[in-house]
């Protein structure tokens, strides 16, 4: 690192990666290059694999959960490999953070950031595989006893999104190994590194081969190859509503596989006139910048108390004028660049549409030239109307639009106007207020007087059109679950045939 600038340097050239397969790296594919997407200079390259090696790595995966290497420990040895793990994610945090950040074009100190959780819900899932437990039933009379067991619903197909590429795979993984579960990972072609790194951490953590294995390359062909799957017994997909629907079609067409899905978000921060209104106009600012807002749990939709609405947009405006778009590996940057070109082209055209349609900009509004690489300001629309596309559809930039209310009854109405349900916060120093708005609001995950706060303990999913299942804690372990009765009988059988 430039101590000077306090700056991390670029790779001098590419790295290339093989693909994990049954413990080990594979080779021999042809290549995909990928370019950071703060500079425009390529950083990775990874394999395209084909419709065979998922094939390949399903078949590695069910030999490793039949063969009873990893589903036949105890929770106490599960757990004692996911610790490990986490110990050795944390002396390794530096080059993960590194990777993350050329490849999805984050600022590091978040990635850094990101890797702290990720070793967090390592640590869950260790506490999780040894907790994991069924019930019984004593109530069934002195001839029967009920015993209810979870076992591990066996082959687990993981694909998920370029947005958090460590972090979301982290929300997932430690728990589906905690369950006794093997993987087959697809991760977004655009951010696959640190989802192979974790192939040699976990197995320098002791993960017996076949258990993790993971295909790169493209949603069209490894990804549809997996959701098609007829030996995958579980998918859990996160990325795009549309995906998502695509993969419940492919379930039904195949092996009607379980699913769980993230999917998208509109989310609603609810600012009302009695909020700590500097703390809320910070938290709002907080919620569509971060990740330049290429986050399912983006608060999009300023939802604004109408006495205090002119002040509150310009007290939000300007902690968004104040923050530090740039270059990702600078230690000093808060907001990156946009991960994609095509995600870049998405944003810009609904900064298009937002003024179109009638909005007004009160900040941003614009692509920011930093001599390459992708990058938007954080933008504020005021005047929004429910009917407009920026009010309706998921932007996944740092777009807010501002709605105004006059009652409860009326913010709650805004917030739940959406085909989404992932998230929502709200402000209120009136405990009765904060508490009634979170209750109403349908969504998977509510912050009251905070903003993306918590921890791996608690669970993550959605309502309505934001997907199925939870992730995470003791809900996430469960998930990769099924549950069998048990029916013991005791005594002399009563005949049915005299
Ligand atoms: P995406 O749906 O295009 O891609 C997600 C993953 O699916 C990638 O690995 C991709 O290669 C793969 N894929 C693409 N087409 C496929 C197909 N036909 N069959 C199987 N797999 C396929 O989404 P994205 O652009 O990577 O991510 C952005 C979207 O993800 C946003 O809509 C965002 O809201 C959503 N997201 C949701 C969450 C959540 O937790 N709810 C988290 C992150 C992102």
């Amino acid at each position: 690192m430039d101590q000077t600038t306090r700056r991390l340097s670029l790779p001098e050239s590419p790295r290339e990666f093989g693909f994990w397969l049954d413990g080990s790296y594979r080779g021999g594919r042809a290549l995909f290059e990928r370019a950071s997407p703060g500079h425009g200079v390529p950083v990775t390259l990874i394999p395209k694999c084909t419709p065979e090696d998922v094939n390949a790595a399903v078949a590695a995966a069910r030999r490793a959960f039949e063969d009873r290497s990893w589903a036949g420990l105890s929770g106490s040895d599960r757990a004692g490999v996911l610790q490990r793990t986490a110990d050795l994610l944390r002396q390794r945090a530096g080059e993960l953070a590194y990777w993350e950040t050329l490849e999805n074009g984050k600022p590091i100190a978040q990635a850094r950031g990101e890797i702290n959780h990720a070793i967090s819900c390592f640590e869950v899932g260790a506490g999780a595989a040894r907790l994991l437990h069924g019930d019984s039933f004593n109530s069934l009379g002195d001839g029967l006893f009920g015993m209810v067991l979870r076992e591990p619903v066996g082959v687990v197909g993981l694909i998920t999104p370029w947005n958090f590429p460590f972090l979301i795979l982290c929300e997932r993984v430690p728990f589906i190994l905690a369950s006794g579960c093997t993987v087959v990972v697809k991760p977004s072609e655009m951010t696959s590194a640190t989802t192979l790194i974790l192939g040699e951490i976990l197995a320098e953590a002791g993960l017996p081969k076949g258990i993790y294995n993971v295909v790169t390359g493209s949603g069209r062909t490894v990804g549809q190859a997996m959701t098609e799957h007829p030996d995958i017994d579980m998918l859990s997909f996160t990325g795009s509503t549309a995906v998502g629907r695509a993969c419940v079609h492919a379930s039904a067409d195949s092996n009607l596989k379980k699913l769980g899905l993230e999917l998208g978000g509109k989310n609603p921060i609810v600012v009302f006139a009695d909020a700590d209104l500097d703390d809320a106009a910070d938290a709002t600012a907080f919620g569509i910048s971060f990740n330049t807002g290429q986050c399912c749990v983006s608060s999009s939709r300023l939802i604004v108390e109408r006495g205090i609405a002119d002040r509150f947009e310009e007290m939000v405006a300007e902690k968004m004028k104040k923050i530090r778009v740039g270059d990702p590996l600078d230690e000093t940057t808060q907001v990156g660049a946009i991960t994609t070109d095509a995600q870049n082209e998405t944003i810009l055209g609904y900064l298009e549409k937002g003024t179109a349609e009638g909005a007004k900009v009160l900040t941003g509004g614009t692509a920011l030239d930093m001599g390459g690489g992708s990058y938007i300001a954080p933008t504020l629309f005021t005047g929004v109307t429910p009917d407009m596309s920026i009010a309706r559809e998921e932007i996944f930039g740092p777009v807010l639009s501002s709605f105004r209310f006059d009652t409860v009854d009326e913010a709650v109405k805004l917030a739940n106007d959406t085909a989404y349900g992932l998230a929502g916060s709200v402000w209120s120093r009136n405990i009765d207020t904060a508490l009634t708005v979170a209750r109403r609001v349908r969504a998977g995950r509510l912050w009251v007087n905070c903003m993306l706060a918590g921890g791996p303990e608690m669970p993550l999913g959605g309502f309505k059109q934001s997907g199925w299942g939870r992730e995470a804690g003791t809900y996430g372990v469960e998930e990769y679950t099924q549950v069998k009765s048990v029916h013991v009988a005791f005594g002399k059988r009563n005949h049915w045939v005299e």
